[in-house]
């Protein structure tokens, strides 16, 4: 295979007709796709999940399993989910190709294929999974600040501490919330209090790459900390925080921002860690911060850190 091609949209067709692969491929052609062939359901099912093609072909009369059980299994299985499935079908029936449709395929191609009108529906399906792509990836991500959002952060803190586990690796959570920023808000405007926030997030998600920094609420923030422990991670928040306090605002001389952070790590937790449990640690140790003074780090299990700071 060669590697200086410009990567091209998967299609995986599957069908239990060698013939009707080899008309695929030879009308398809001229397309700009890489086209893979699977000639039974399972085969097809496995090559959809190791592929992630960006369309399936899929025709509903296969020998090993019905089109339509394939189709729910890959609209049932997170990893396959998005894929645009096309069903293509010798049959006629208006209930066919409503259950398909229905099922979540989107679109449906009959056979015999006319070359233009296959041609033309893989093209459109290839152009919805770009945007729904898109949209997917926008949906991440908070629009004032461009970090992550409340939802990515939700999913990926249970991914990163289900590995975790496994691995035995570490894994930190910081929650940040900005000092008396209702305050900024009112005395300063709106727009100003926005300008904080901007600031204030490219600042924490200036951190390692491994990190993942996420806008938790209105001026609450979190970081994920992969492979890093309570001692570590409480050192780089506390560098977040001080270059919070020493941001410079150029229409606003003299104006303080402060944060104060809640740190917590899975030997923070008793019994079996979860998100929840983790993000409540962190929301203690953050509260903490907030009584003992604002404008410091506390890890969860009540430490002060640095201590000179609370002064
Ligand atoms: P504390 O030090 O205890 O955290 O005090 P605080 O004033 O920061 O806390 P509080 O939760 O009372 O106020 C948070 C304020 O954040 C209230 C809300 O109007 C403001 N806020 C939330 N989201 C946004 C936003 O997107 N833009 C702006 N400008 N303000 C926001
Ligand atoms: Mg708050
Ligand atoms: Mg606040």
């Amino acid at each position: 295979m060669s590697h200086d091609e410009p990567k091209r949209p998967r299609v995986l067709a599957i069908d239990d007709s060698d013939l009707v692969h080899r008309l695929l491929r030879a009308r398809l052609r001229h397309e700009r796709i890489d086209l893979h062939s699977a000639l039974t359901a399972d085969e097809g099912i496995t090559a959809a999940k190791n592929l992630q093609p960006e369309v399936i072909l899929l025709d509903i009369d296969l020998e090993d399993l019905d089109g339509f059980e394939v189709l729910a299994r890959l609209k049932a299985d997170p990893i396959t989910r998005d894929i645009a499935v096309i069903f293509v079908s010798a049959s006629n029936e208006t209930m066919d190709r409503v259950r398909g449709l229905d099922l979540g395929a989107v679109d449906f191609v009959g056979k015999p294929f006319d070359v233009g009108e296959l041609k033309a529906r893989v093209r459109s399906a290839l152009r919805m999974q770009r945007l729904v792509k898109m949209l997917a990836q926008r949906a991440q991500l908070d629009g004032l600040t461009g970090l992550w959002n409340r939802a990515y952060l939700d999913d990926r803190l249970e991914a990163e501490t289900d590995s975790a586990i496994r691995y035995g690796n570490p894994l930190s959570l910081v929650l940040c919330d900005l000092d008396r920023f209702k305050n900024l808000n009112d005395s300063y405007g709106h727009p100003f209090g926005d300008e904080v926030l901007e600031r204030a997030a490219a600042i924490l998600g200036s951190g390692r790459s491994a990190d993942v920094a996420c806008r938790y609420g209105g001026e609450e923030f979190a970081i994920i900390a992969p492979g890093t422990d309570l001692n570590e991670t409480m050192e780089v928040a506390d560098r977040h925080r001080f270059r919070i306090t020493e941001i410079e605002w150029p229409d606003r001389p003299g104006v303080k921002v402060s944060a104060s952070f809640g740190v917590a790590d899975l030997t923070c937790i008793s019994g079996t860690p979860t998100p929840e449990k983790l993000i409540a640690a962190a929301d203690q140790a953050l509260y903490q911060a907030k009584k003992a003074g604002r404008n410091q780090v506390v890890a969860a299990d009540v430490q002060i850190w640095p201590r000179a700071a609370t002064g």
